[in-house]
């Protein structure tokens, strides 16, 4: 089958296509999204062609990763046109399996995680990373690509799926990529859509602040100082709270009390309901 373009439903018409690839040597990525996708999944399909000959899109609101009263029924969904950006990046298949093809009746596996997994996003929404990491295997099992494409955006994710995989010996290369911004820094995400317009005006000071905290961290401030005076600034800004503003090391996600090592500074704050989760990398001193 030539590089044309399709659309994947059911575990079944996963595996024929990615068996026909593998037959002619084709070497597969596999980018896991939740669609509404933006510039930013652009990005990363566009790292997954320069890694592989062939490149399947997962689109999956998966159930698992929210709590009763997060947006799961809300989260924005436009599939067509996800369609048309996956095929517009040159994607080469877009799998956008029913529920049943990734929980099938009588699912009852869980994965249970601790190290990069523990803290930070866990702290607000326990549940979730084992919702994720449950979702990502079993799209790795079922693709069964040679490299897996996740974004810097999510970096405590990005983490987690790193340590799941080396874990659990899954035969699976880690991509990652930056994130890609909005002229003004804003991190593009799917929820920025739930943002107002007087929201999105005060949204980028979040990286600014992100940005500016490290520099300081960058020349020797002690950790818990400046961050304290970031999340402030937030505050001062219009942001309704900070879940949390923290250098960590950036490989265990462990707590650094100055940068004396590669570190990365990683934010969750409110803007009205709004959630915005971003980060930063710090060089040691
Ligand atoms: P989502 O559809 O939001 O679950 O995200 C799917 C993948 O896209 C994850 O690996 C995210 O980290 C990544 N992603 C989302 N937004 C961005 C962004 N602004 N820059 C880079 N990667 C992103």
């Amino acid at each position: 089958m030539s590089g044309a373009f399709c659309a994947a439903r059911t575990l079944a018409e996963l595996r024929a296509r990615v068996h026909t690839w593998r037959a002619s040597n084709e070497r597969i990525a596999l980018v896991p999204t939740m669609g509404a996708l933006h510039e930013g999944h652009v990005s990363l399909i566009e790292a997954a062609r320069r890694s592989a000959s062939r490149v399947i899109v997962s689109i999956f609101v998966n159930p698992r990763q929210f709590a009763p009263h997060e947006d799961f029924s809300r989260y924005p969904r436009d599939e067509a046109n996800d369609i048309a950006t996956v095929a517009d990046a040159g994607g080469h298949l877009v799998y956008a399996p029913v529920a049943a093809a990734v929980y099938p009746p009588g699912f009852a596996t869980e994965i249970r995680l601790k190290g990069p997994a523990e803290g930070l996003e866990s702290k607000a929404r326990p549940h979730f990373f084992s919702g994720v990491a449950t979702v990502v295997t079993k799209l790795l099992l079922q693709a069964e690509p040679d490299v897996a494409v996740f974004g810097e955006k999510d970096y405590q994710q990005l983490k987690v799926v790193q340590r799941l995989v080396a874990d659990l010996s899954i035969p699976v290369g880690i991509l990652p990529v930056p994130i890609a911004r909005a002229a003004d820094g804003l991190a593009l995400s799917s929820r920025n859509v739930y943002l107002s317009a007087g929201e999105r005006a005060r949204a980028p000071l979040l990286s600014a602040t992100l940005r500016a905290v490290a520099a300081r961290l960058a020349s020797g401030a002690d950790a818990e100082t400046a961050c304290a005076e970031g999340a402030r600034a937030l505050v001062e800004g219009g942001f309704a709270g900070v879940d949390y503003l923290t250098l960590r090391d950036a490989e265990t996600l462990e707590p650094l009390a100055q940068a004396d090592r590669p570190g990365r500074l990683l934010a969750a704050a409110r803007l009205g309901a709004v959630r915005l989760l971003d980060n930063w990398p710090v060089r040691p001193a």
